[in-house]
């Protein structure tokens, strides 16, 4: 604090001063733009519209927009600070490579000269699919597309995936199962018309918060919170069913159980639409209430009271998200969902849809664009059909696309550990934070030749180890296009350019096209993402992700619009599936009997706790943004641990001890103790966006067998005081 503000002489009279805005009247005059430029938000898959505020080439404020559909003019802290983030510290000007062990400043000439060449080095040695790539949900779709173009089709390896297999894979591999394609069908607005919202494993009022806005208009719903913690949003259901951790698929079985049961599910629909229903109803004969609660530690009636809710409610909605996804059974979880969903007879009607939460702000433009678990267009690549259909439509030779996918994130890091993925190109992800097991991934980088990394912001953890780092614009600094959760397409906008020389990610794959020498071929007179643009609307059309009539043009000028959307059709909400048609050949869904079974790492005497991990309102994945943002960091600084008082009692541990917290595979020092009922007994809860306070530490290296996720939840581990190590 200055002398004159110490003697009262500097009231902040500046700081604090109110002017007129044009468009938005009274507020702070620090804050008064130049202009206002119309985006949507860069963190979440909710998808709020927003305008920042440009001064002097500077972004100095972010407004909700109150036109557009998803957000109505609302947004929470990470959007309403989000302007912060384009001028933080640690913004990545220019290309480092490593020299003498040290990063160094170098030319976008002798960047893209070190990555082509280490690039082809490493696979003239070691063949093409020695190269691994792993990208992320942040990026627009344009780039999402000249991406996979440039690494399966340029570089011509097949072991390319996305960080979204660490949040989303389970959703996107649970509905190819069952419904015969990616996509949800459902939409926001089945939020305010559902009479009974069943929210399973998703914390919406931290993760999704404007999606509360929704649920909260729906004066007439009954709301159901499945979670073992009783999370923010648990505490605003009308029901709230605390069971045991991982137990959904057991209380998914045993509610279906009592709807066959009580005759409360629709046969004409199930003998038209669906295939496998007698085995499905075979398979939750021995589901019954009592045998339910013994594994979900709810009471038989409770059971039956849910079942019943679901059963008789004429709109009945499930929505999920990481609770569900976050589990080497979470295809499986997601597929008895759409079981339950599926016996009403009422998908894609509104208000009664299986509807996943997306995780990140474009991560369904990745399952629709991004060439990593399908060809784009949710065209499968074990189909010559659509292969060659795609080869016609990018003018190049059939065989050139891949006929079975590449190794998914998991296994890329397991291919690198023996040694045959030796380079790797890491874009807008942060795996020394967010992959599980840190100790293998780190054992794993370090058995690479070659590693880039590609991101807006340095040091962070994972830059720190790069041969090669490049810096990218962010959010703000770059245009095209993200898919929300409901499928609605929504423009993001350039409002500031990027600092220094940092590039857009997409100038970056087309300026790598050029060295590799596969611009004009894969990519064809394009300049900027209206070209990539334009020839998405083309692969697209026809598919159920259809956005053949979708154009920055209409978008501009009508907002955001949902897919599909051929042109000339109305501009209104679209669900997908209501006519009882699914993706399969025969147009009908396939119901897939699910067995519960015990989540991997049991606790024992040693590890005696069930570690949860979750997320915070305030921060977003591993804070390479969030932690930067200065009201963020001052509203949650730290990791803490959760601790139900009777297990505090028993250790002999005090509200703000600090804790070490111990699973077979690391420590995690010094984390603040919080006694709270919020979590149950055995159980303790560490929110995973700290890298100093790291939960993947912690966490196992189980994956889902079916999707590739990480089980991030349930690991075993025991919770000892900081410095009396047993
Ligand atoms: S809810 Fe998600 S999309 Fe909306 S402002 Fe917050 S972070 Fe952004």
């Amino acid at each position: 604090m200055n002398t004159r503000r110490l003697l009262g002489l500097d009231i902040l009279k500046e700081k604090y001063r109110y002017a007129n805005d044009p468009q938005f009247g009274h507020m702070s005059a620090q804050k008064i733009p130049d202009r206002w430029v119309k985006t949507t938000c860069g963190y979440c898959s909710v998808g709020c519209g927003m305008l920042i505020g440009v001064k002097d080439g500077q972004a100095v404020s972010v407004r909700g927009d109150e036109e557009h559909p998803v957000n109505a003019g609302k947004l929470c802290p990470k959007g309403l600070s989000e302007h912060y983030t384009l001028r933080a510290d640690g913004r990545l000007r220019q290309p480092l490579l490593r020299k003498n062990g040290k990063l160094e400043p170098v030319s976008w000439p002798e960047a893209l000269e070190a990555l082509v060449t280490n690039f082809r080095a490493v696979q003239a040695k070691h063949g093409r699919e020695a190269l691994g790539v792993i990208s992320t949900g942040q990026l627009l779709t344009e780039e999402f597309y000249a991406l996979g173009k440039l690494v399966q089709l340029g570089f011509r390896t097949r072991n390319y995936c996305g960080n979204t297999t660490l949040c989303m894979a389970a959703a996107a591999a649970g509905y190819k199962r069952s419904f015969g394609s990616d996509g949800p069908p459902g939409a926001y607005q089945d939020f305010e018309t559902a009479d009974v919202i069943f929210l399973i494993g998703a914390n919406i009022a931290d993760n999704h918060p404007i999606l509360c806005q929704h649920v909260e208009r729906n004066k007439a719903k009954h709301l159901v919170v499945v979670d073992p913690r009783v999370s923010k949003t648990a505490m605003l259901a009308n029901t709230y069913l605390p069971i045991a951790p991982r137990t959904d698929i057991a209380l998914l079985n045993g509610m279906l159980h009592v709807l066959i049961r009580e005759d409360l599910i629709d046969h004409a629909y199930i003998a038209a639409h669906t295939n496998g229903f007698a085995e499905l109803a075979a398979s939750v004969a021995k589901y019954t209430p009592e045998f339910v609660a013994q594994i979900t530690t709810l009471s038989p009636q409770q059971i039956v009271d849910a079942a019943l809710l679901f059963g008789r409610a004429e709109r009945p909605f499930l929505a999920w998200t990481m609770g569900v996804n976050h589990s080497s059974q979470g295809a499986e979880t997601v597929n008895a969902i759409c079981n339950l969903s599926l016996v009403r007879g009422k998908v894609g009607l509104s208000g009664a849809s299986p509807f996943s939460i997306t995780g990140q702000c474009n991560a369904m433009g990745t399952r629709e664009a991004g060439f990593t678990s399908s060809l784009p267009g949710y065209r499968k690549f074990e189909s010559a059909e659509d292969r060659a259909e795609l080869a016609a439509l990018w003018n190049v030779d059939v065989e050139t696309i891949p006929s079975a996918r590449g190794l998914a994130y998991p296994d890329i890091i397991e291919a690198m550990v023996k040694k045959q993925v030796r380079a790797l190109w890491i874009i807008a992800t942060n795996p020394l934070v967010s992959f599980p097991n840190q100790g293998l991934l780190r054992q794993a980088m370090g058995e690479l030749d070659f590693l880039v990394v590609q991101d807006g912001y340095h040091p962070t953890p994972t830059t720190e180890l790069a041969h090669l780092v490049l810096p990218a614009a962010i959010w703000g600094e770059k245009e095209g296009t993200y898919t929300n959760s409901e499928r609605r397409v929504s423009k993001a906008n350039r409002a500031v350019d990027p600092p220094g020389q940092a590039r857009t990610d997409f100038d970056i794959f087309l300026l790598i096209a050029g060295r590799l020498g596969v611009k004009d071929s894969l990519f064809p007179n394009w300049t900027g993402p209206k070209d990539a643009f334009e020839e998405w609307r083309r692969v697209s059309a026809g598919r159920l992700c259809d956005y053949s009539g979708i154009t920055y043009e209409l978008l501009d000028r009508e907002g955001a619009i949902q897919w599909p959307y051929r042109e000339g059709d109305p501009i209104e909400v679209t669900r997908l599936y209501a006519n009882g048609v699914f993706q399969f050949p025969d147009g009908k869904a396939k119901r897939i009997p699910i067995e519960w079974l015990p989540f991997p790492e049991q606790p024992n005497e040693r590890f005696p706790f069930v570690l949860n991990t979750g997320r915070t309102v305030e921060h977003w994945h591993t804070r390479t943004k969030t932690g930067r943002v200065e009201i963020l960091e001052f509203m949650s600084p730290k990791a803490w641990l959760e601790m139900n008082p009777h297990d505090a009692e028993k250790l002999g541990l005090r509200p703000h001890d600090q804790v070490d917290v111990v699973s077979r595979r690391g420590r995690v020092r010094e984390v603040e103790l919080r006694i709270t009922a919020i979590v149950g007994p055995g159980q303790v809860f560490l929110p995973f966006h700290y890298a100093e306070f790291n939960s993947n530490f912690l966490t196992q290296s189980a994956f889902d067998p079916i999707s590739r996720e990480p089980n991030f939840k349930q690991s075993a581990v025991r919770v000892e005081k900081s410095g009396v190590q047993r």
